[in-house]
């Protein structure tokens, strides 16, 4: 790259150009290199050296590059840390360029190889396997708005597995907290688009393209099989397929069929409650100490997938919790069919994602010998299923999935080898007897090779050397080498051998016999390489053809894995079925925190188990007690117990009866959202208020010390006001936690609110916390305590107390914080008085005509409304 842009440096700006904010991989020989700022970028992120190549403009441009045959590993560091990638290869050979050169009458030395951008690699649309996490699955998803509502389209392209919906806008980042996408795709030009998402042209966000789109895709003449989408979330599957075709240039991934994801369906979850309950990572960003991590025994990256969803979006029709339940039921009633089944998932290949490699064109002969010892495998558990007499009912409904790929498999085993390799540059995948002419061709060869060490063994003894060799190499192909003393002897213009070389210590011949031999190996191999490839793209499209079926397959072997897991988990933790009823009603008998338990056992510790009841007489439970006394572990396992129950699984407790809950919501602890831009206070309070305008008598809500980010008068109030709020109009089922003794006193206006506490003593002068709940108000805080417990020197704590003395007794003559709560209004009444505010208001407002005002009259008005308030 020198001073005036070479032919070279024109390219790579087109081709950056074409990239986009994507970094560009530049192939040159064995390596893609990266320029400019994507350089500097890339050796940051892999640790790489950053040097320069040539100048450009005056300046040395920085340089840095990856070798070709590790490139997957960098491009997943890359994608990790949020960079997408666009590859350029060589498209044509060296000696192609300078033919073209030629013939456009360029000088051959100006020929510069044409490299075009293959294909993109983003964070959504990866499918190879080092790239992928097993376990977890990897969601693209596409957002549009499209009058008033949001279209939202989602696929994991690993799978094809592919679910529009649609929501209000106001509820898009609970639907895209719950899809949990790698990346997000929106169109350009809108306003509340979702941070990092990738914006592309609006017109492809259409309908009638999404529309066209999947009817193409699925080669249909109308998308009512299917189910019946609206608009906007066809709108959103344009823009998801559009920008699919964008990142494989043209090349479409597997896509199933696309789902219709209903609201209603699924207990509701928003962002906030996703992320204080821990379910698929907990608050440090790990699986380790979330839900999942506590859950999950499945065998199969695909079942733990599937576990995933369960957990992110539970159930909320009960018909479809106790059939999961009943599988699960079923599996921990027979321990040595469980076990079978786990041995055989155990050993199974992730056929979704084979599947996924081998439609999208990315596929090895190593992904058809998955989907065939896969299929094999299911047909086996379906005979090992299918022999038991009483079937649940969700099993009878897996069953024929397992089966019914017998001509596939048959196939696949009498043209594959044992074990296929990954590459399928050299070969020798399709087995022996699949193919006549393939071993014919084969045959050739290795009598080719047969010929040729006969040969060694006849040149041997006719030149009398028998230290001369018969070798290959990739230069010269198949040669004769004598050490340099012997060369003499082959020299002789009529011993039949020719010169080809000589190095320092042999001299290197060919003969006209090894020539036809080695030429026959040659044309034979590329014959052989060039019908396996043929074979290959066959198998590929045979399987592609049942698509559906297998990925079918992949579904029922997943679902099987879940249960089975679950019934393990269960086994292993003495954990209960749950009872499932519409009642707005919880009775958990003896639950237990799942994540606590566990850390509290490694480390000998035993949990302490708690009830929690809540009827319509009796839905808000305030829970006091001392810090670190466990309420926060109360709450929260309740919720997990909901929670895990309506996704079908068992539940942590003695006994468990769950009204159904429609939305769940969880505000614990003071999260940190500084990175956001606000305030701890502010978080809480925009979380609180979400709770306070969407939860309904069918939901679910915990609060953790609402009002703790700020001053005691303001916290205790906005406490009191959040939980009569609660109690009152939102009339949910409600476990809220809080150190204000003062709030005791909404149990004399509130009558279905309760108070307890955990239990706390103070023994020899240690504080002992029992993280037992207990009916009645906390009686103390113990704060002292707590601060002596945690390590707080004793100095402090003395003089803590004698502060604590002084601030008690003006408690105690003045009445303290809560000394006007007495001459509260009910809560009820207050809003009352409210309303008639804003009533008169109104009335005012709407007898005026704002045209007709003079400037001075709207002031005078607006000064008037102000005096009413
Ligand atoms: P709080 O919210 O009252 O401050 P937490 O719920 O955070 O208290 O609990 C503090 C610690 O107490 C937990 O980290 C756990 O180790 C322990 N703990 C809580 N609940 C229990 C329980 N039921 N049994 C045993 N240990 C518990």
């Amino acid at each position: 790259m020198s001073g005036s842009p070479t032919p070279m440096m024109a390219q790579y700006s087109n081709l950056k150009t074409e990239a986009g904010d994507c970094l560009l991989f530049y192939r040159m020989g064995d390596f893609f290199e990266l320029f400019f700022e994507d350089a500097k970028i890339a050796a940051g992120v892999l640790d790489i050296a950053l040097t320069t190549r040539g100048e450009h403009a005056g300046e040395p441009v920085p340089m840095c590059g990856v070798p070709v045959h590790a490139a997957e590993n960098y491009l997943a560091r890359l994608i990790r840390a949020g960079c997408r990638v666009a590859i350029a290869e060589q498209v044509e050979t060296p000696e192609e360029a300078k033919a073209r050169a030629k013939r456009e009458g360029t000088p051959s030395s100006k020929a510069l190889v044409k490299r075009d951008i293959v294909r993109f690699v983003t964070a959504g649309t990866l499918t190879e396997e080092a790239l992928l996490e097993p376990r977890r699955a990897n969601m693209l998803a596409a957002v549009c708005d499209l009058r008033g509502t949001c279209g939202v389209a989602a696929c994991d392209i690993s799978t094809g597995a592919m679910q529009l919906e649609e929501c209000e806008p106001q509820r898009l980042p609970a639907v895209l907290a719950r899809i949990g996408a790698s990346e997000i795709v929106v169109p350009e030009g809108w306003n509340d688009m979702p941070v990092d998402a990738v914006v592309r042209p609006r017109g492809d966000f259409s309908s009638d393209r999404g529309e066209a789109q999947l009817k193409k895709v699925h080669g249909v003449a109308t998308l009512d099989g299917f189910a019946q989408f609206s608009r906007a979330m066809l709108a959103a599957a344009g823009g998801l397929v559009a920008y699919l075709e964008h990142a494989g240039r043209g090349d479409l991934p597997l896509l199933l069929p696309p789902t219709l994801r209903a609201s209603g369906g699924h207990m509701a979850m928003d962002e906030a409650t996703r992320a204080s309950l821990e379910i698929l990572a907990s608050q440090q960003g790990g699986r380790s100490g979330s839900l999942i991590a506590a859950i999950d025994r499945c065998v199969t990256g695909a079942g733990a997938r599937q576990l995933a969803e369960d957990l992110s979006a539970p159930l909320a029709e009960r018909a479809q919790i106790e059939a999961r339940l009943a599988l699960v039921d079923y599996m921990l009633g027979d321990p040595l069919l469980r076990g079978d089944l786990r041995t055989i998932l155990r050993s199974l290949p992730d056929i979704g994602r084979a599947l996924g490699r081998l439609v999208a064109g990315r596929g090895s002969p190593r992904d058809l010998g998955q989907i065939r010892d896969g299929l094999g495998e299911a047909r086996r558990l379906h005979e090992l299923l299918k022999a038991k007499g009483e079937r649940p009912a969700l099993l009878d409904q897996l069953l024929p999935s397992l089966a019914g790929h017998g001509e596939l498999t048959d196939l696949l085993s009498r043209a594959l080898v044992p074990a296929p390799p990954t590459e399928r540059q050299s070969g020798g995948y399709i087995a022996q007897g699949y193919d006549a002419a393939l071993d014919e061709l084969r045959e050739v060869s290795g009598s080719a090779r047969r010929a040729i060490a006969a040969m060694e063994a006849r040149y041997r003894s006719e030149t009398d050397t028998p230290s001369l060799k018969i070798k290959h190499n990739g230069v010269l192909g198949y040669f004769i080498e004598v050490p340099s003393k012997h060369a003499d002897k082959l020299m002789d213009a009529d011993s039949g051998f020719t010169h080809r070389q000589t190095m320092a210590n042999a001299v290197r011949f060919n003969s006209l016999t090894l020539h036809e031999e080695a030429s026959r190996i040659a044309e034979a191999g590329g014959h052989a390489l060039a019908a396996e490839e043929s074979h290959f793209e066959e198998l590929v499209d045979r399987i592609a053809a049942r698509r559906e079926a297998i990925a079918a397959t992949a579904a029922a072997l997943a679902r099987l894995d879940v249960a089975a897991g679950q019934a393990e988990r269960a086994s292993d933790g003495e954990w209960c079925r749950p009872r499932v009823s519409e009642e707005p009603m919880l009775a958990i008998e003896a639950g237990r925190h799942p994540v606590v338990e566990a850390a509290l056992a490694a480390n000998g510790e035993r949990f302490v188990a708690n009830d929690c009841s809540l009827s319509e007489k009796d839905r808000l439970w305030l829970v006091g007690g001392p810090n670190m006394g466990g309420k926060s572990t109360f709450l929260r396992q309740n919720a997990l117990i909901v929670l895990m129950a309506q996704a079908g699984g068992f539940v942590p407790a003695r006994s468990a009866h769950i009204g159904l809950v429609d939305q769940l919501f969880s505000r614990v602890g003071a999260s940190d959202n500084l990175a956001r831009g606000r305030s701890t206070f502010m978080v809480e309070m925009v979380e609180t208020a979400a709770i306070l305008s969407q939860a309904s008598e069918r939901s679910f809500v915990i609060l953790d010390e609402v009002g703790r980010g700020t001053s005691t008068y303001d916290g205790l109030a906005l406490a009191w006001a959040v939980a009569e709020a609660i109690h009152e109009t939102n009339r949910s089922r409600c476990l809220f936690a809080t150190h204000y003794h003062e709030m005791a006193r909404l149990a004399d206006s509130c009558d279905a609110l309760s108070l307890h506490h955990v239990r706390a003593k103070e023994w020899k002068g240690d504080l002992v916390l029992l993280h037992e709940l207990s009916e009645g108000a906390a009686d103390r805080s113990y704060g002292l305590a707590v601060a002596k417990l945690a390590g707080v020197p004793a100095p402090v704590v003395k003089r803590a107390r004698s502060v604590l003395d002084k601030l008690e007794k003006g408690r105690a003559e003045t009445g303290g914080i809560a000394a006007g709560l007495g001459e509260l209004p009910l809560f009820a009444a207050a809003m009352e008085a409210e309303e008639e505010e804003c009533d008169t208001l109104r009335e005012k407002l709407e007898g005026v005509d704002v045209d007709a005002l003079s400037p001075r009259e709207a002031l005078d008005l607006l000064y008037e409304l102000k005096r009413e308030i």
